[in-house]
Parts: structure tokens; C-alpha cells; sequence
């Protein structure tokens, strides 16, 4: 897996102080995609031990109230086999923060139906790991940027409930 950018102590990405990590590679390509560099799988640079390390060490402190996954697509099957080892860490070591992900498929469609285009043998654990879905394709027509962490308005922010049932996000204000 190659990643394009982190960015630590962000606070536009998802509820809180977050630690941001944009992995490479995207196939929808839908217009006006504001980083059209990372649909390419080889942009950026290798995610490995060291940085997956540096990564998990920064989201220590108490402020910091989780991790977020962005593209790029982190739910292409290369993204979502280099994400859940993290993902997994992540979880062990800080139980109580959350982890968001986005994502341009649609989680009943692509994600949960075993015939989904980004159904892969990962792909129900991932999804066990993360809390917050943010899914659907940016969709020009439909940008609304009073959107709260959203770029258009047929995207939706789902929560994971404690029976592992998603929602819409009960904290959602527009
Ligand atoms: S899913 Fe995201 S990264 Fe991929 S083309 Fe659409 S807006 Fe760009």
C-alpha cells in the first residue's frame, strides 16, 4: 500500500483532533475530485513498519480523539489489506478512539453484499474495526459545501451501533 499524505491534529476530517492518513489508489474518478493525483496506486510513498508505527505513537495523547482514512479509496482491496493490520493496532492499543473511514463505494451495494465490487475477504473485519462510514462517490452536481464532512449531499456519514447494525450518525447536525 502506498499513501500520499498524513496529517496529525487535524481537525477537518471527522469529530475532533484526528490523525489523518490519505492512502493511494482511487477507480472512480468521479468529476472534480479535488486530488486527482491519488487515483494512481503508485503515488506517494510505501506504508511501512516504520511509519505504521510513528502513525499509531502519535495518536497517544489524550486529545487526540481518533484516526481517520482517506484517498485516494481506502476501501480498494490493496487499501483495505494495508489498512487493517492498522486498524487492528489501532484498536488494541486505544479501545475507546474512533476510527472514521471514507469512502467513494456505497456500504450496502459495494461493501456488505458479498457480490459488491469492493467485497474482499478483509472486507468484514474492516468494516468491524471502523466506527464511522463516510460513503458514496463526490458527485459535482450535488457539492454543497456548508456540508458538514462531506463534499456532496448524496454522501452519508453511517455509525456502527454496538450490535454492529449501521445508522445514520446520531451526532449529525447538516
Ligand atoms: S472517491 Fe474520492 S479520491 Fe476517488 S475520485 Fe472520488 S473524490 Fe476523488
Amino acid at each position: 500500500m502506498k499513501y500520499s499524505a498524513i496529517k496529525y491534529k487535524d481537525i477537518a476530517n471527522g469529530e475532533g483532533v484526528r490523525n489523518v492518513l490519505f492512502v493511494s489508489g482511487c477507480t472512480h474518478h468521479c468529476k472534480g475530485c479535488f486530488q486527482p493525483q491519488t487515483w494512481d496506486f503508485n503515488y506517494g510513498d510505501d506504508w511501512d513498519e516504520s511509519i505504521e508505527k510513528e502513525f499509531i505513537d502519535a495518536c497517544e495523547p489524550s486529545y487526540i480523539e481518533g484516526v481517520t482514512f482517506l484517498g485516494g479509496e481506502p476501501m480498494e482491496e490493496v487499501n483495505q489489506k494495508g489498512l487493517l493490520p492498522l486498524a487492528r493496532e489501532l484498536k488494541k492499543r486505544y479501545p475507546q478512539k474512533t476510527i472514521w473511514c471514507y469512502t467513494g463505494y456505497t456500504l450496502e451495494k459495494d461493501l456488505l453484499d458479498e457480490k459488491g465490487k469492493a467485497h474482499f475477504d478483509t472486507t468484514a473485519e474492516f468494516l468491524s474495526l471502523i466506527d464511522i462510514l463516510v460513503d458514496g462517490e463526490f458527485e459535482l452536481d450535488k457539492k454543497d459545501i456548508t456540508l458538514q464532512f462531506r463534499g456532496s449531499s448524496n454522501q452519508r456519514i453511517l455509525e456502527k451501533n454496538e450490535s454492529g447494525e449501521w445508522g445514520p450518525w446520531s451526532k449529525k447536525m447538516k
